[in-house]
């Protein structure tokens, strides 16, 4: 039997699983491809976007680029903030270590915030 690889990064906004599934439950359990619609999340919440989200669309997945596009041009804002507050004179490699951890994380918190919210937007019903 052949088992399907599982990442350990959520779905929906890449943080790691916690525990939170979600599969196709209109594929009969002996169906192949059952085992490939099967996602990890790490929240509660995420798990409740992407199952929205699989139900308005009929178990059709959105065009992921698309919003992962939008989620990244989110973050032109922050970024820019961020690297104004240290200074603009400041070159990438003049950037102390938890200068850098601090600009990832702007950035990394800004693109699964707008990803999860775009999920949330496309599935239309929070829960
Ligand atoms: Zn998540």
């Amino acid at each position: 039997m052949k088992v399907p690889v599982t990442p350990r990064v959520c779905a929906v906004c890449s943080r790691q699983t916690r525990g939170f599934g979600w599969f196709n439950p209109k594929l009969p359990r002996s169906h192949p491809k059952r085992a490939d619609s099967y996602r990890k999340f790490c929240s509660l919440r995420c798990q409740g976007a992407y199952s929205n989200l699989m139900k308005k669309t009929g178990g059709k997945m959105i065009d992921p680029t698309e919003m992962e596009i939008a989620a990244m041009t989110d973050c032109l804002d922050p970024l820019g903030d961020y690297v104004a507050a240290l200074g603009l004179d400041t070159p990438l490699a003049g950037y102390s270590r938890d200068q850098v951890l601090g600009l990832i994380e702007v950035v990394v918190t800004t693109y699964q915030d707008r990803m999860v919210a775009g999920h949330e937007a496309q599935a239309g019903v929070p829960f």
